[in-house]
């Protein structure tokens, strides 16, 4: 079974996508993470986002198996590579290696923007995670607390319209729901309500009840 989950910026996709794949026995990709691998990689190299040269030469060099989930989640990571995925060429060489992790058995949960679209159209089920910019900025906040480091909302807020922005109004793969996709406005639920939500959507598509 392969399970689609996209949506914006911390609207709770990785955390929804880990517990699925717990729950159902598959394995995860949280695909965000190379792109912000390659965000990394270009900034590393003291090179501006819209290096694209250097983006391609960073995606081509991806070490899949070592992604460090705490150093990539920095908000300076997410801004830049919501810039670097912009580049077709960089999502051409991303996207063979997120389509072969999703064939290899027993399947997969990924998680991203383009997932239902692009990586996974043929995906068993597909959930589109919706929620206010509000609402994730808030939980986002809470996040960067939780990790003891100082956070400013507005700026939060402020990053995820821009990120937003700009992964819904790009021309390649843009952030939008495929047309058999589940919308799943999360605004209103904590975590444990969003995954049982999300469950009812994979039992009832896989007994014929739901669409897709
Ligand atoms: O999901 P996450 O916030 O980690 O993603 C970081 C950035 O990577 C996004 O803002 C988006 O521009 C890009 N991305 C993408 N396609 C994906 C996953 C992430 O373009 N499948």
């Amino acid at each position: 079974m392969i399970i689609a989950i996209d949506g914006p910026a911390a609207s709770g996709k990785g955390t929804l996508g880990s517990r699925l794949a717990q729950h159902y026995g598959l394995r995860h990709l949280d695909t965000g993470l190379l792109y912000r691998a390659v965000a990394k990689a270009v900034l590393d190299a003291g090179k501006p986002p819209q290096d694209k040269a250097t983006a391609v030469v960073a995606a081509r060099a991806l070490d899949h198996a070592h992604l460090d989930r705490h150093v990539l989640q920095a908000d300076a990571i997410g801004t830049a590579a919501s810039i670097v995925s912009a580049f077709p060429e960089v999502r051409a060489v991303l996207v063979e290696y997120q389509r072969s992790f999703a064939a290899k058995p027993p399947g997969a949960v990924l998680d991203g923007r383009d997932i239902g679209t692009v990586i996974a159209p043929n995906a068993d089920v597909k959930i589109f995670l919706v929620a206010s910019a509000e609402e994730r900025a808030r939980r986002r906040t809470k996040d960067v607390e939780k990790r003891g480091e100082r956070a400013d909302f507005e700026r939060i807020l402020a990053d995820i319209r821009t990120r937003d922005d700009r992964d819904t109004n790009r021309p390649i793969s843009p952030l939008k729901p495929a047309p058999d996709a589940h919308l799943l406005d999360t605004t209103q639920l904590d975590i444990d309500a969003v995954i049982r939500a999300a469950i009812d959507i994979v039992e009832a598509t896989r007994t014929g009840r739901g669409r897709g």
